[in-house]
């Protein structure tokens, strides 16, 4: 794990150096879907300190066994309304805020809560059915609606492209993204930041880091393969 967690973060700088970018700017997630508390502990010694989690149920678990380490959060699978206030009292970033519906769920909790819910714009560019995220046509409008929120903040977008072999593949789609956040941004809608791009995967990073990426969600080259 902890040569793993090496080798990943001398790829994140290389990445970032080979295309003039500081290092800093990109931030590792460590995707613990499936991984036990013992091996998430494990990641955390080795100095793993943002985690990304799928499914509720699963995180809450391990925040029960894990809340005392020093540890940030967030939530990057599919969001059902109905678990909101559990999302918002677990998560610092939640990546995967696709419909005006969720974003009212999380406001509510986040007022509940008295917390402001930081989020991410999930956006499914390839259009694939099979992806939750909103379209990038309706992107400006999905985030103008959510800014009138008071209890949830948006700091960015997020995207997951279809499976590639070849990590080339995948970079229209990141660089797709990209030039919606800069659309965005030259919005200036108030209380909406740009600042963060979630993209990139075990196959795919380098080539997301090249197009921007901020957060990058790693799960098995980390881990190893999920069972
Ligand atoms: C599982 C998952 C990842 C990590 O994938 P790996 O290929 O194992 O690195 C990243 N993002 C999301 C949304 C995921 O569900």
């Amino acid at each position: 794990m902890k040569q793993n967690l090496e080798n990943i973060r001398r790829r994140i700088a290389d990445a970032a150096t080979a295309c003039g970018r500081d290092p800093q700017t990109v931030r590792l997630v460590a995707v613990t879907k499936t991984v036990s508390v013992d091996r998430v502990a494990e990641a955390i010694d080795a100095g793993i300190d943002i985690v990304g989690e799928n499914y509720i149920q699963e995180a809450r678990d391990k925040f029960d066994a894990l809340y005392d380490r020093p540890l940030t959060w967030h939530f990057i699978g599919h969001l059902q309304s109905n678990k909101a206030k559990y999302a918002v009292r677990m998560f610092d970033l939640i990546h995967s805020v696709d419909s005006l519906k969720l974003a009212r769920a999380l406001d509510k909790a986040a007022q509940n809560n008295a917390k402001i819910q930081k989020i991410l714009i999930q956006v499914n560019i390839s259009q694939e059915e099979s992806k939750s995220g909103t379209t990038e046509n309706e992107a400006m409008d999905l985030v103008t609606d959510i800014s009138r929120l008071e209890h949830v903040r948006i700091k960015g977008l997020m995207t997951m492209p279809p499976f590639f072999d070849q990590p080339e593949r995948a970079r229209p789609f990141f660089h797709q993204l990209a030039r919606l956040q800069s659309r965005i941004a030259d919005r200036n809608i108030p209380g909406v930041r740009m600042d963060e791009l979630s993209m990139g995967m075990t196959g795919d990073f380098e080539v997301a880091i090249q197009e921007g990426a901020t957060l990058v969600r790693i799960g098995t080259a980390l881990f190893g393969a999920r069972r």
